[in-house]
């Protein structure tokens, strides 16, 4: 069993945590997710179930959120591993549409 998590938003909260941002790298009580919900500059956060693996989340190399899944190689990656080492990769679908604005950004320059 992965041992419990305690909310890391401040330093008095010792309650269980019941979600990881991947965005802050950090997890959070019930109380103190709250704000990513209600705070529109949070509100783009991504927010996982409390897993204990957040670190597997990120992308070792450049500590960024593996958001990307490159279908050629049938793994998830991140922004800036797509733009390094997958370029001319098939990204899924929902990814391109999601981020849409930033691949044209990423890519349209080289093609
Ligand atoms: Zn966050
Ligand atoms: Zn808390
Ligand atoms: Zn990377
Ligand atoms: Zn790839």
């Amino acid at each position: 069993m992965p041992e419990e998590i305690i909310c890391e938003a401040s330093d008095n909260c010792n309650l269980k945590a019941v979600k990881s941002c991947l965005n802050c790298t950090a997890s959070f009580c019930e109380t103190h997710v709250k704000k990513h919900y209600t705070e529109p500059k949070l509100q783009k956060h991504v927010l996982v179930d409390v897993t204990g693996d957040l670190e597997e989340r990120l992308c070792q190399e450049h500590h960024r959120l593996r958001e990307v899944f490159c279908r050629t190689d049938q793994k998830l990656i991140c922004f800036k591993c797509a733009l390094n080492y997958h370029k001319g990769h098939h990204f899924a679908d929902e990814i391109e549409q999601a981020g849409r604005q930033v691949w044209s950004i990423i890519f349209y320059p080289f093609s």
